[in-house]
């Protein structure tokens, strides 16, 4: 199959207009492009706990902090909280990125598994939220070899994301922890990572949140910051 039959059925199969195909990336991309403002993207990912993204979503909605969502479509808080997320995609407050359906290690799976995994998340973002999040997604553990940006970019996903710096909330961290990591890591240009697996304590987000407006920051989505038309 050429190249381009492969991207026309890739894309009839997602049931989507076929865009043009783009070239891959050689690498991910984890600084957001010089600005005038000052600003960092906060991105959340995965949504294991229903209640710990809840407390994204507020901040998005009651702090007028912009997130960039990655969503990793088995998890039920996604659909749980849809109508939230609907508001806030149309108040451009948050934005959604693929991250796969079940958070698989990618540079360790098929390639046909690749293509589920990115297509299922996409399809559902479709179907739920009506939501194109392409071109971004995000490696599953920000892991990443030159076949998975390949395939990502076939079908459409011609921006892999990972980040600057982590509030490192995978595991189970002390909230004291959270907020060194977010002193640490919060800074003028970069995209930062955490996690809505695990609730945070309400006085650990104010503690981000007085970070953010010590440090006179805001936080934008990478939409915003890289333009519509990034590819
Ligand atoms: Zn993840």
């Amino acid at each position: 199959m050429t190249r381009q039959a492969f991207v026309a059925a890739a894309t009839s199969a997602l049931l989507i207009p076929q865009i043009e195909a783009a070239e891959a990336r050689s690498k991910p991309i984890s600084m957001l492009p010089a600005s005038s403002t000052r600003r960092f993207a906060w991105t959340v990912d995965d949504g294991v706990s229903s209640s710990a993204l809840k407390a994204y979503l507020d901040i998005a909605e009651g702090k007028n902090q912009h997130l960039t969502l990655f969503v990793t479509s088995s998890y039920p808080s996604w659909r749980n909280h849809s109508k939230q997320i609907l508001r806030l995609i149309k108040a451009g407050k948050v934005q959604l990125g693929n991250h796969t359906v079940t958070h698989k290690d990618l540079t360790t799976t098929s390639s046909a598994v690749i293509r589920k995994e990115l297509e299922g998340c996409h399809k559902f973002l479709l179907e739920e939220f009506d939501y194109d999040a392409r071109p971004y997604f995000r490696p599953t553990y920000g892991s990443w070899n030159a076949n998975l940006l390949k395939i990502a970019a076939e079908l459409g996903y011609t921006a892999p994301v990972t980040w600057y710096g982590s509030l490192g909330d995978t595991g189970n961290p002390s909230q004291e922890r959270i907020v060194q990591n977010a002193n640490e890591w919060i800074a003028n240009g970069r995209i930062v990572i955490s996690h809505a697996n695990r609730n945070k304590a309400p006085e650990t987000m104010n503690q981000i949140l007085n970070i953010i407006q010590t440090r006179k920051l805001h936080s934008v989505t990478l939409r915003e910051a890289f333009g519509k038309n990034f590819k």
